[in-house]
């Protein structure tokens, strides 16, 4: 972009220092590009008018054309209420303002032409609109079309009547000042074969729609800009990235593999899980460094397949680190990799904050001396005294509780090559976001659960049926069932989660008098913990009180019923995680979900899609939806900030697979980016700051 366009905010026309001071400080508008960037949230169609007898209270945000007859106030001091009478040729309507009486009733005047505009609703009984917007009719806001563009603005902004109506004037300001001085981002051949709207119509069109057509092309064309360099950037790094660092060969399927399938394997492998493993084959056979994400409903294997790839180090003589989030989880992979491998003969040791000093002395002697050669661990494996003679693989399990730092860091354990890499997740991530957060991984999917599980039935309850419950849970635990009833994790306060969980314990101890209850919290000590769960696993005890620290990972197969307390607290994956608890064997397997009356919508959403679904990526599409790309679990610590200003994860899945086979194809062609029809392309590149997109970590 010109250096004109990165003028200080306050030298355009109708703005002013003051002004500026607010922009910058509200919406971090800084400069006349940032304004420009400042996108509409949405637009209404002005050329439409409404009478008052066709107004009902659902209807979106309308426009009327009448007068106001008169004026009435009721109450005193802040329950004061200004009522008008608004009255057009089909009939009368209240109009209602709680806030800025004074103002209204200096600067609206009865009796003359005034184009209303608001929501519909009702109040008392009666169709009304509350804190409408009145515009003198021979003073319409800026609109070169029938649409009218609609700012975000916010509280601070609107006491200086800095509404959605002035950011509409500071656009049209601006329009007529950049007349000529944008000039295109995309190559011209990308604009021809995808017949794109040209940058500057583009960003007239978005802020002045003419008509619904072209509105259309500038929010595909902006959109797809947005998405596309992001694409580029994350490709064109994973390219560097793949020339400049050689993997490891793998090329051997040895002892360790065969002797594993041919005798240990304890099941027949899913066909996804033979899929995957191929395809980490491949990989870690190619002379190329693997960096690749596995995702896999919880339940579908991830385990065996993690394991299989280590076997395939071990034949070719490397050392492997399997890191997990939790220690009960750390602590539950070591046991049941000892346990299937069993006999082979492979070194493994367990590598956690609770690890005493001596034994810790003796691990990170033997694996600097390469006599050991599997590490299970927390991420206490990433510090820097855990140093390996022959680092070949490391498996990340669970995934989006690390960093990508952490990550980062993994890689940099080996001082040439770095080692492949294994992340798996259960957490499914739908694949717009996986292509944005996680772009510079290949993906593997297991898609497929082993055979013979029964999907789990899901219910919701409300409080007044606590009872049906509790006698449902006595069935099952008379029937040799265990049970799990989880809190929520209350984030204000440690104190009061807690209590609902030692509440909850003493609770079900009155309740079932006869039966042996294990808790868990994280207040616990590790020790405890462990002890608690193994209780539970050996199935000691028949039901297990918990916070969410048992969310990921651990696998009791004997329980089959999943209570979740105040599930309206809980966010969809979060309570898709909870449900992947249970389902593990062979018995039908129940999720039974409990709220208060009173749900917001978007909690009964949530509910009612658990209800609906086991589908972990399903679940992960309404989330994204609901929650917005910012909030889903994995990418505040992905270390990427989303800062989009246009597209959406969400909505734009189709302009983003777009986006990116147009970005493979642009480096596949040319994949240093040196043709001269793609120098736009990399001068753009160059201009986007590290501000928007955290990259550094990944590449
Ligand atoms: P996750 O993908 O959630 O990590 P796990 O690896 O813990 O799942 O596996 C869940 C359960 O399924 C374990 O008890 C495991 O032994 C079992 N399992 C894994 N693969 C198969 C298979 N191919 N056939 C039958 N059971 C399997
Ligand atoms: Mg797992």
């Amino acid at each position: 972009m010109s250096d004109y366009l990165d003028q200080d905010i306050k030298f355009l026309p109708g703005v002013g220092p003051q002004r500026a001071e607010l922009l910058k400080k509200e919406l971090e508008i800084f400069t006349f590009n940032d304004l420009l960037y400042y996108f509409p949230y949405k637009y209404i169609d002005r050329t439409k008018f409404y009478k008052v007898s066709e107004v009902t209270n659902n209807m979106p945000y309308i426009q009327l054309k009448g007068v106001i007859i008169r004026f009435e106030t009721t109450g005193e001091g802040v329950r004061q209420r200004l009522i008008a009478h608004f009255r057009d040729d089909s009939g009368v309507m209240e109009l209602l303002w709680f806030q800025g009486v004074k103002w209204v009733k200096e600067n609206i005047r009865p009796n003359v032409p005034y184009i209303l505009f608001g929501k519909p609703s009702i109040f008392n009984g009666k169709i009304n609109m509350v804190h409408p917007e009145l515009e003198p009719v021979e003073n319409k806001p800026i609109s070169t079309g029938i649409f009218q563009a609609f700012y975000n603005t916010t509280e601070n902004m609107k006491k200086k009547f800095m509404t959605s109506k002035a950011l509409n004037k500071f656009q049209f300001s601006l329009s007529a000042q950049i007349e000529g001085k944008i000039f295109e981002t995309l190559s011209q051949s990308l604009i021809s074969r995808l017949k794109l709207m040209s940058l500057p119509v583009a960003l007239r069109q978005v802020h002045f729609p003419e008509n619904p057509n072209l509105l259309k092309s500038a929010l595909f064309r902006l959109k797809f800009e947005e998405l596309f360099f992001i694409q580029l950037k994350i490709l064109s790094l994973k390219h560097k990235r793949e020339d400049a660092f050689k993997g490891f060969v793998f090329s051997k399927v040895g002892y360790n593999l065969n002797t594993f399938f041919s005798s240990y394997l304890p099941f027949e492998l899913t066909n996804a899980q033979k899929k995957v493993i191929k395809e980490i084959r491949k990989d870690m056979g190619s002379g190329k460094q693997m960096n690749r994400l596995l995702q896999g409903d919880v339940g579908s294997g991830k385990t065996l397949v993690a394991l299989m790839t280590a076997l395939i180090a071990f034949d070719n003589g490397y050392q492997v680190c399997l890191m997990a989030p939790t220690e009960i989880l750390a602590i539950q992979h070591y046991n049941s990799i000892r346990k299937m491998t069993d006999g082979l003969g492979i070194s493994i040791a367990l590598l956690t904050g609770s690890t005493k000093k001596a034994k810790r002395i003796i691990i990170h002697e033997q694996l600097e001396n390469g006599s050991l050669q599997l590490l299970v661990g927390t991420h206490a494996l990433i510090e820097d005294k855990v140093i390996l003679q022959k680092l070949g693989l490391v498996i990340i399990d669970e995934q989006h509780r690390f960093g990508v730092a952490q990550r980062a860091k993994l890689w940099k354990k080996n001082e040439f090559t770095p080692p492949h890499i294994l992340v798996m997740t259960a957490t499914p991530i739908p694949r717009t976001l996986a292509m944005t957060v996680y772009g510079d991984l290949d993906v593997s999917v297991i898609d497929e659960l082993p055979p013979g599980r029964k999907p789990i039935q899901t219910m919701h309850y409300f409080e007044n049926r606590r009872k049906q419950v509790y006698d449902f849970m006595r069935d099952q635990v008379e029937v040799g069932r265990q049970v799990y009833v989880v809190y929520p994790l209350i984030k204000e306060s440690e104190k009061l989660d807690l209590k609902n969980v030692e509440n909850g314990y003493d609770l079900l101890k009155q309740v079932f008098p006869r039966y042996s209850i294990s808790m868990v919290h994280g207040k616990l000590k590790p020790a405890e913990k462990e002890a608690e769960m193994n209780l539970f696993k050996e199935g000691k005890t028949q039901i297990m009180v918990a916070t969410t620290v048992i969310e990921v990972g651990v696998d009791v197969p004997n329980a089959s019923v999943m209570i979740i307390e105040s599930a309206e607290r809980f966010g969809l994956s979060q309570l898709h995680q909870l449900r992947g608890r249970v389902g593990r064997g062979a018995e039908q397997s129940f999720c039974l979900l409990m709220s208060s009356y009173k749900i917001s919508n978007e909690s009964r959403k949530r509910l009612e899609t658990m209800v609906r679904t086991n589908d972990g990526f399903e679940i992960a599409e309404v989330d994204l939806k609901l929650r917005g790309p910012g909030d889903m679990e994995g990418t505040q610590q992905s270390g990427i900030g989303f800062t989009l200003k246009i597209a959406n994860l969400g909505r734009d899945g189709e302009i983003l697979q777009h986006a990116r086979n147009q970005a493979t194809d642009i480096l596949d062609d040319d994949p240093k980016l040196q043709k001269p029809e793609n120098l736009v392309l990399v001068n753009q590149l160059l201009k986007m700051k590290n501000t928007e997109f955290n990259w550094s970590s990944i590449s």
